[in-house]
């Protein structure tokens, strides 16, 4: 079992798009590593505007740009409904699918799924490498 380090800029550009995007689904791509024991996630990308403005189960996972240091994707659930529906699975792209359901406040509202819907363990790191006046 690998360990998931979200980076905290993660969280919060998760869900302020899911925020923004709502009452429609919002969707994201995820860009990290995947090493041996960890998977990190270091930034999130919103996806080519042809494939934005869709719901994720009609999300064409093909026309993805093919690079690998997408390692999964995140999508909304307005609905608040914290567990990934059948469609998601369907679609599941990556390693790791991250869902944040309505009302998005913090990451209690965020779940980290596999590819067979198993919820998995995260920890959120806090980065430090950028201006410290943030902080
Ligand atoms: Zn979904």
């Amino acid at each position: 079992m690998k360990r998931i380090l979200i980076k905290r800029s993660v969280v919060d550009s998760l869900l302020s798009y899911a925020k923004a995007c709502h009452p429609k689904e919002g969707i994201l791509l995820l860009r990290g590593k995947v090493k041996r024991d960890l998977i990190e996630v270091n930034e999130v990308e919103i996806p080519p505007l042809s494939v934005r403005g869709k719901g994720f189960s009609t999300f064409p996972t093909y026309m993805l740009p093919i690079d690998f240091s997408i390692i999964g994707t995140a999508h909304s659930h307005p609905s608040g409904v914290l567990s990934p529906s059948t469609a998601d699975l369907n679609n599941f792209y990556g390693r790791i699918m991250i869902i944040a359901a309505y009302p998005y406040r913090s990451e209690r509202d965020i779940i980290v799924v596999d590819g067979r819907g198993e919820k998995l363990n995260y920890e959120v790191i806090d980065d430090y490498s950028g201006d410290p006046s943030e902080y």
